[in-house]
């Protein structure tokens, strides 16, 4: 089943998710044009811009994520915005560099909610991008704030978590409380296998 995952992005979620698959309608889920293409540079931080990452932090607070990539609004730009509980970062025209180590772990993605996976990333990265006044920021993060850079910034290419789990591993997840609601992505994942849980506020 699960290689139906990956072969077709036109799936739809079981029955029992369908309320949590739209409960969120700005943001875009599997099948939409943008999660598949490759985003375009941001050229200028312009008024435009900096209302869509206004918008974009509404959004991500409304679905308690921990990030949220343009693309996941239908907008192809390479910007993204994530949270790991100590504020929201901006990363527009985002560059990983000195990607090592491994880390196995689950993940879920916004843009197909309830479905769950583990994922292999590397442990650590450097992330460049400029914030949202044009500064050029450099950071070196690891564990799930580089797994949170990396999959967001996966969005950037038009590559989905999907594309990248273990197959046997990708499963749905039924809990429809709003704690299990916020096991994606993106959100902290249901499990984590390095980290203390630190659901974004
Ligand atoms: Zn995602």
């Amino acid at each position: 089943m699960s290689d139906s995952f990956r072969a077709d992005d036109s799936f739809q979620p079981p029955p029992e998710l369908l309320e949590a698959w739209h409960s969120i309608p700005e943001i875009v889920k599997i099948g939409y044009p943008t999660l598949r293409q490759v985003a375009q540079p941001v050229a200028r931080i312009t008024r435009e811009i900096r209302d869509i990452v206004e918008v974009m932090m509404d959004i991500m607070e409304r679905a308690r994520g921990l990030g949220l990539a343009a693309p996941q609004i239908g907008l192809p730009y390479r910007l993204f915005i994530y949270n790991m509980g100590e504020g929201v970062k901006v990363m527009i025209n985002p560059e990983l560099l000195e990607l090592t180590g491994e880390q196995l772990g689950p993940e879920g993605c916004l843009s197909i909610p309830g479905l769950i996976g583990d994922v292999p990333r590397a442990n650590e990265l450097r992330i460049k991008a400029y914030d949202i006044r044009g500064r050029m920021v450099s950071r070196k993060v690891s564990e799930l704030e580089a797994r949170v850079i990396q999959h967001e910034n996966d969005h950037l290419d038009g590559v989905l978590f999907i594309d990248k789990a273990i197959p046997e591993t990708l499963e749905w997840h039924y809990g429809s409380t709003d704690e299990d609601n916020a096991e994606s992505d993106e959100r902290e994942p249901p499990k984590t296998r390095h980290k203390k849980r630190r659901r974004g506020k």
